[in-house]
């Protein structure tokens, strides 16, 4: 079934070759013009089949979305808008498609819509370069940290810990659905779930990455995360994909300074290889621009934002200097955030983008926050309040990443799981790195879909993740 994909057809233009290709209607004009897309790009392929040449019962069945193979020559095209096209020596149908009952029609459809047809969304021009963006974004991933020496750490799914400390787990359970274990009241026995154990699904591989960042120097995990977050914003979902990499022998400044490079790579490399796909997202995004009223509308396009991105180092600040500039933004004065701005806030998505979109107009890196609104695991600095964490900021988007360095002595951390409560005896095997031989190290945690969602433009999480989980949404 050697088949030629439409991608390498269109860049290596091999004019005169007699190719085969395989693929799915997108449209059939005048019984003679086959629009073929086979997911590889967005361009179509025009196949031409000369008139009177094939049956009647055969060009009938040339419908949107049937899916056809293809051999032909490769010829020159008289046609606007493409160079090449193939000549159709044969044809055959593959699988027939109703066209009428076909959800998806050749025509623009919304967001909302492609969201209640996830399932064949994929088949789109927008979410083709979204995904095959996602790709080689996952692609980059492990050829900036394995160029860099780190070891690829798969960190468990099914975990009894609580990385966050903010109770936001999903339970899993071996309970027997109908006569579960109860207590002496009557409810539900939840600590026998595992076979005899209470666990989850893991919210963050950090804690059993900082096993390994002691023993390897330098690691990184890149799986499956899981929040039970009741909520429904843009840039939340209940199961994301994270990256995690966490470094022996960093500080904060290291750790900010390596995210920094990380991000700018992972850009860079979407720039050089998917030029075509982020054309696409750009006229995309200019149409929904037209939309917006004048002054709202950005002054830089995709391409070029990601090209500032990449080219100008990040901002950098502490947590109490953000807070100043948001207490004398315009903003703050015309009372326009709907939650208070003080020192002590865990800061929103509308603070954060002010930050990033009005007053710097570039990625911003916030360091120091208060201890109280971060997880136990962070080094406290000498102020008594404050902790070595990290945030970055991004525009269209906000925190992507959060990060910190860690708390290496012993002595303080113990005493800060005491303050916040959390369990020092089933956290033994973690204090075990503190108990032998620790050092000074960092890591942070990178939002995939979040930084897919800023490569992209794509204003909303739901539409970076092939099969989106929020609340009650896990059909397809
Ligand atoms: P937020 O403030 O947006 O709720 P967080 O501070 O709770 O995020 P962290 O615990 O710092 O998140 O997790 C590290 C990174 O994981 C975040 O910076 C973000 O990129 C990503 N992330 C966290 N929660 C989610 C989620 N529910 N959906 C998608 N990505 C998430
Ligand atoms: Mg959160
Ligand atoms: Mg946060
Ligand atoms: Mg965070």
């Amino acid at each position: 079934n050697k088949r030629t994909r439409i991608k390498e057809l269109l860049t290596s233009e091999p004019q005169g070759q007699t190719v085969t290709v395989m693929g799915w209607v997108r449209t059939f004009r005048n019984n003679q013009f086959v629009a073929l897309n086979d997911g590889s790009t967005n361009a179509n392929l025009q196949v031409v089949l000369e008139l009177g040449r094939f049956d009647e019962e055969l060009l009938k069945r040339i419908t949107t979305s049937a899916s056809l193979k293809v051999t032909g020559k490769v010829i020159e095209s008289m046609g606007k808008g493409q160079k090449l096209e193939v000549k159709a020596d044969e044809v055959e149908i593959l699988g027939d498609s109703d066209s009428e009952k076909y959800p998806l029609q050749p025509k623009k459809h919304s967001l909302e819509f492609l969201r209640e047809i996830a399932h064949l969304r994929f088949r789109t021009n927008t979410f083709g370069s979204v995904f095959r963006i996602r790709h080689s974004l996952a692609f980059a991933v492990h050829q900036f940290f394995n160029d860099k020496g780190f070891v690829y750490l798969h960190t468990p799914i099914i975990t009894a810990s609580d990385a966050e400390g903010a109770g936001e787990m999903f339970r899993v359970s071996t309970l027997p659905f109908d006569n579960p274990p109860r207590k002496e009241d009557g409810s539900i026995d939840f600590s026998e779930d595992f076979f005899g154990r209470a666990t989850n699904l893991t919210v963050s591989g950090q804690l059993e990455g900082e096993l390994g960042a002691t023993a390897f120097g330098d690691i990184y995990t890149f799986g499956p995360t899981f929040r039970a977050e009741n909520s429904n914003t843009a840039r939340h979902l209940a199961e994301f994909w994270m990256i995690e990499p966490e470094m022996a022998f960093y500080d904060l400044e290291d750790n900010a300074n390596l995210a920094e490079e990380f991000i700018q790579y992972i850009i860079r490399y979407i720039m050089d290889k998917h030029a075509d796909d982020l054309e696409f997202l750009r006229q995309r995004l200019l149409e929904e621009e037209k939309q917006k009223p004048q002054n709202e509308r950005s002054e830089l396009d995709l391409i070029q934002k990601l090209k500032f991105v990449t080219e100008n180092k990040f901002e950098r600040i502490t947590y109490t200097e953000a807070i100043d500039i948001l207490l004398q933004s315009p903003a703050y004065k015309k009372k326009k955030f709907q939650y208070d701005v003080k020192w002590g806030i865990d800061m929103q998505s509308e603070h954060e983008r002010y930050l990033v979109e009005k007053h710097f107009k570039k990625p911003v890196i916030v360091t120091n926050y208060p201890k109280e609104i971060k997880a136990f695991y962070m080094r406290q600095n000498d102020d008594g309040k404050t902790v070595a964490a990290m945030d970055i900021l991004a525009p269209g988007i906000g925190e992507i990443v959060g990060g910190s360095q860690r708390e290496e002595r012993m002595d303080k951390l113990t005493k800060r799981m005491e303050e916040m409560h959390v369990p020092a005896e089933e956290l033994w095997w973690y204090l075990d790195t503190r108990r032998y031989g620790t050092v000074p190290h960092a890591g942070f945690g990178l939002g995939f879909e979040r930084m897919v969602q800023f490569v992209t433009g794509m204003g909303n999480i739901r539409d970076v993740i092939a099969f989106p989980r929020t609340p009650k949404n896990a059909e397809f």
